[in-house]
Parts: C-alpha cells; structure tokens; sequence
C-alpha cells in the first residue's frame, strides 16, 4: 500500500496499475476461495485494461488507494460486511466510470450493482 501510494504520488499510470491488481490479487488469495480465484484470474487482464482506462479518465489512482484502505480498514476491524460494502463501492466506481468512458451520457445514471 505504501508502495502503490508512492507510485501514484510520482505519476506512474504503469505502476499503479500493476500494484492496484496485485492488491486485488492479495485480497482474493486471503479469501482462500479456490474457485473464486481461478475465475478471478481468467478475466485479470479485462480487470488490468478496466483499471488502466479508468485510471487514464480519472487521474491518478488516489480515490482507488483510498477505497483500498477502506477495505483492508474494515477487514482489520473483522468487519466482513463493512469490508464488503466498501469492495462493492470500488468495483461500482470503476464500473460507473467505464460506463461514462463509453456513453458520456450515462454519466448521470446510477450504477447499479448485479
Ligand atoms: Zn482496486
């Protein structure tokens, strides 16, 4: 986390990017669901290219770093449905964005989780 706040600080888009999967990467292996990682790990670089381009609208990945706090704040805290209600929020974010970077005119509309 230090080092993916360090490289947001010095512009790296490449870095963050690399650092901010590998923290989802960190966070589904602590689940030890199997299953669930394998299928995580079949769309990596769909997630890889999601958070490059939201990252390219957005600017530096400082909101995502934060709602990366959040969670591990919450996991900390045995919180498990404080920690989910944040992931949830970070992957809407994201989607929200890829929505806009493709129709400007969603931009307004709610995301809306499956
Ligand atoms: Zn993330």
């Amino acid at each position: 986390m230090t080092q993916h706040r360090a490289a947001i600080e010095a512009g790296d888009l490449e870095r963050h990017v690399a650092l901010d999967v590998e923290f989802h990467v960190l966070l589904r292996e602590a689940a030890g669901n199997q299953l669930l990682a394998e299928m995580l790990d079949s769309i990596r670089s769909v997630v890889q290219l999601a958070i490059r381009t939201a990252s390219l609208r957005m600017g530096p990945g400082h909101l995502a770093l934060a709602e990366h706090e959040d969670i591990v704040a919450a996991i900390q805290a045995g919180d498990p449905s404080a920690a989910e209600t944040h992931a949830r929020h970070h992957i809407a974010g994201m989607r929200q964005t890829l929505h806009e970077q493709i129709d400007p005119d969603a931009a307004h509309s709610t995301a809306v989780l499956a």
